[in-house]
């Protein structure tokens, strides 16, 4: 049986993908240390007899008792606002935590893949974004601390696969969404959808005239599994490149909801990408990948998910284990 080290299992993308290799029936050990990942995500896996969960910070030693034939390391906030509140701990998770990862790829002779960013392309100069693009990036701004360590992440993976033939992947993830990501993360999707739920206006940052292009989780979760079992070790991007303005995308949710509120503006954060778009023509080459669903149809299973959630979710600022872990 395969086994493989989740690291990030309780977040959005990290619990998805244990499900994902846990429905491929290997075996798969969780690990988070749950400050923005929330044990909710993973609590129907707990009983599985191929699921294990460490709740531990990847930014220091870390040790895996037994064979470990892959890794994906995912552990990071994610959300811009969440790297302003704990930018230390983002810089460390994927520079020190990558550090420690690849270390453990090495003992065990594991496959890494881990986890890169269209962030790394900053505010990018070209469009849409092909992995030969180096990137527009402000070292020194709010999102440095999350692009730089991505970067210093991708640096030292290749590194690692230089000098030690480790084998490693890389994926650069564009905008995702879907059931599982924090009502209360900040991103512009669950901040619409929380905003409709709650009856209150939709902000739009600056004039909505920035682009993202926004992939829906199972396909994204697709592409990760090809990539990881491909024989690809440079980057590869993994999104949608469906783009949309963020202000047709507020009108899109304001159609999906039937929400009879308006939209306001509030001013435009630090170092906001004007537009974003991924160049997937690699994805379709090596791993005959693309995604196959469309922001409607995404959209309508995502705003069903955040219905089902109890009022609790909908109101409360954060989750507790983030209270927790700063208390
Ligand atoms: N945004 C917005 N209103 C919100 C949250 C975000 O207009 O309530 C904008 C944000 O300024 C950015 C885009 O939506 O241009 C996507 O932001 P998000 O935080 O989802 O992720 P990013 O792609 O910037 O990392």
């Amino acid at each position: 049986m395969k086994s493989i080290l989740v690291t990030g299992a309780a977040g959005f993308l990290g619990s998805h993908l244990c499900d994902r290799f846990i429905s491929e029936g290997w075996q798969v050990i969780g690990m988070d240390n749950l400050i923005t990942g929330d044990l909710k995500n993973i609590e129907h896996l707990f009983s599985h007899k191929n699921f294990r969960f460490y709740n531990h910070d990847v930014s220091t030693f870390v040790h895996v008792p037994g064979k470990l034939d892959y890794i994906l390391h995912f552990a990071s906030p994610a959300s811009p606002i969440d790297y302003l509140k704990i930018p230390i701990q983002t810089l460390k998770v994927s520079s020190l935590g990558t550090h420690n990862m690849l270390g453990l790829a090495r003992v065990k002779k594991a496959r890494i893949l881990v986890a890169s960013t269209s962030e790394i392309y900053g505010d990018p100069n070209v469009h849409p974004q092909n992995e030969e693009y180096w990137g527009n990036v402000n070292p020194v701004g709010p999102r440095g601390v999350y692009d730089e360590a991505k970067r210093f992440q991708e640096a030292i993976t290749m590194a690692y696969h230089r000098v030690h033939n480790l084998e490693t992947r890389i994926v650069r993830i564009f905008n995702t969404y879907g059931p599982r990501m924090r009502l209360n993360d900040g991103r512009v999707l669950p901040a619409f959808l929380g905003q409709a739920l709650r009856g209150e206006d939709l902000t739009i940052f600056g004039n909505g005239m920035q682009t993202r292009s926004f992939c829906y989780v199972d396909d994204l979760i697709e592409g990760v599994f090809r990539l990881l079992l491909s024989d690809y070790s440079m980057p590869v991007n993994i999104g949608n490149p469906d783009e949309i303005t963020i202000m047709d995308f507020a009108n899109e949710i304001i159609k999906l909801t039937g929400t009879d509120q308006k939209i306001i503006h509030k001013e435009l954060p630090e170092g906001d990408p004007a537009m974003r778009r991924p160049d997937i023509s690699k994805a379709q080459q090596i791993l005959d990948w693309e995604p196959k669903i469309s922001r409607s149809e995404g959209l309508k299973i995502t705003y069903q998910y955040f219905q089902s959630l109890n009022k609790d979710d909908l109101y409360k600022k954060e989750h507790k284990s983030f209270d927790a872990f700063f208390r």
